[in-house]
């Protein structure tokens, strides 16, 4: 279970959401401090800065942290202080990224992409195990379908289809797929449901004031709620949480 910020903001607000994660038995820390927005004038992440709020999030709670890297230069930067390199939807298919990441030799969680297909999500995919890394974490985040109603469309089915194809594991972001708090715990619960081995969640001590993504992350309470609905799914499925 990954949980975190969107973005890291600052120092009381990474340390208060990596204790809730970790209290709530969330295994893997979350946050972007290199952040691919939409729009120019939107908050870009605290880049250098951030890493270093999570490097010392993970020193106060013995987390692992999983956080975005936005180009090649910077992936030794990154690799430094991420335990899993991130590779966002708007990158799924940026090769020398791909390859850039893979080189690092740390766990790479590759997004699909906001259009992509399966196939090309798997072949991204290849880009890393080529480059001789094998560890690599499929994330299925939702794709960009008619209906709006959500952010995105949480393809569930592709969860079962990369389950099948490969012997990787596959993750579910519901946050990125809901774009909306209240539909983050029943994705969630599909995800489990349809096979996923794992879920990369947004929490933020106060969603109304995130600098992004505020729509969609969850209270810390609610994340506990999150668990406790997902568990019973997981132990259904004939599996267990993972221990802290
Ligand atoms: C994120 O996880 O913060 C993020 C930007 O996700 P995505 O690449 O799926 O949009
Ligand atoms: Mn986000």
């Amino acid at each position: 279970m990954a949980a975190g910020p969107c973005s890291v903001e600052n120092q009381d607000q990474t340390l208060e959401t990596a204790k809730a994660v970790k209290s709530y038995g969330g295994t893997l820390l979350r946050g972007g401090a290199f952040k691919p927005r939409t729009s120019p004038y939107d908050f870009q992440g605290l880049g250098r800065n951030g890493l270093e709020l999570l490097r010392q999030a993970r020193a106060a709670t013995g987390l692992p942290v999983v956080t975005e890297v936005l180009s090649p230069q910077d992936v030794d930067m990154v690799a430094e202080v991420a335990d899993v390199l991130q590779i966002g939807a708007r990158n799924a298919q940026n090769v020398p990224l791909l390859a850039a990441a893979a080189a690092s030799g740390k766990t790479i969680l590759l997004k699909r992409g906001i259009s992509s297909y399966i196939d090309e999500w798997l072949l991204a995919a290849e880009y890393i195990l080529v480059h001789g890394n094998n560890k690599v974490i499929l994330c299925e985040r939702g794709i960009r379908t008619f209906e709006h109603a959500c952010r995105n469309t949480l393809d569930v089915s592709a969860v079962a289809v990369a389950k099948k194809e490969t012997h990787l594991p596959v993750f579910v972001d519901p946050s990125h797929a809901a774009g909306r708090y209240d539909m983050v715990i029943p994705l969630a619960r599909a995800a489990v449901a349809a096979g996923a081995d794992g879920l990369l969640v947004e929490v933020h001590p106060n969603p109304a004031i995130a600098l992004s993504d505020g729509g969609q992350q969850l209270k810390p309470k609610q994340f506990g709620q999150l668990m406790a609905e997902v568990r019973p799914i997981v132990e259904v499925m004939g599996r267990r949480m993972a221990d802290a």
